[in-house]
């Protein structure tokens, strides 16, 4: 699903240029689950950017589904929108939108008829349990809640690839463990790809490769220089 060959990248702020990730040789496997842990600043954040294309300005060879990604910009904006989602630690819903609109935003980008966006939002939120919420405003939602509607928005679109930092990291006992079954079996039915920075054992227990990374190098759960 993403193969990282050589991967680096370095902040550069001011006169001071910080070395935040060098040398990451990476495989994960469609339908993976795969937690990236370390501490704060070990470039958890920086890995997921590049993962999930958002960050396009950094050294070495990064795959998605076999094809080299020339850091073309347009190709990978018309990949995030279709093939991946995206779960953040503050949720971030967009707060003037109900949570019915907040999950159907990925289908209107993807110009899905009225009636599939429909019927996929309403049984997406239904499967995270939400049913009732369809019209709340973000504001109106507890954590839990919030996080369980981004889960609908991230998976709506069936993506092949789910990029979560920190999923669990605001959240109580009792909601982080929903969201986290949630992720589970709504992405194996999907058969979803995640990469999930954490460094809540909660979150990394449950999956099945732990990545951990320090001072932005892979220190185990990581690949050695492999050619796609
Ligand atoms: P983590 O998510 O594991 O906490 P990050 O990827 O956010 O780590 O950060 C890795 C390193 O890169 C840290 O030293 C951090 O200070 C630095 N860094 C992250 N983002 C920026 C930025 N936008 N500008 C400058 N330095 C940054
Ligand atoms: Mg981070």
């Amino acid at each position: 699903m993403l193969q990282l060959n050589n991967i680096a990248k370095s902040y550069q702020a001011g006169q001071v240029k910080c070395q935040a990730l060098s040398g990451v040789n990476l495989q994960i496997k469609h339908g993976e689950m795969v937690a990236l842990c370390g501490p704060s600043g070990s470039g958890k954040s920086t890995l997921l950017n590049i993962c999930g294309l958002l960050d396009l300005a950094y050294q070495g060879e990064l795959y998605f589904d076999g094809e080299h990604l020339h850091n073309n910009a347009h190709h990978c904006m018309l990949l995030r929108r279709q093939q991946l989602g995206f779960i953040f630690q503050r949720f971030n819903l967009v707060p003037v939108m109900s949570a019915y609109e907040n999950v159907e935003y990925p289908l209107l980008l993807n110009k899905m008829s009225a009636a599939t966006r429909r019927k996929k939002v309403l049984q997406i939120l239904d499967a995270v349990g939400m049913s009732s919420f369809t019209q709340a405003k973000p504001e109106c939602l507890s954590g839990g809640q919030q996080q369980r509607v981004a889960i609908a928005r991230a998976l709506v679109h069936q993506p092949r690839l789910v990029i979560a930092d920190e999923p669990t990291a605001s959240l109580d006992s009792v909601s982080a463990h929903q969201v986290i079954e949630l992720m589970k079996s709504i992405g194996k039915a999907q058969q979803t790809t995640f990469v999930i920075a954490t460094h809540d054992s909660r979150m990394s227990l449950h999956c099945e490769r732990q990545i951990l990374l320090h001072d932005g190098q892979i220190q185990s759960g990581g690949d050695r220089q492999c050619v796609a």
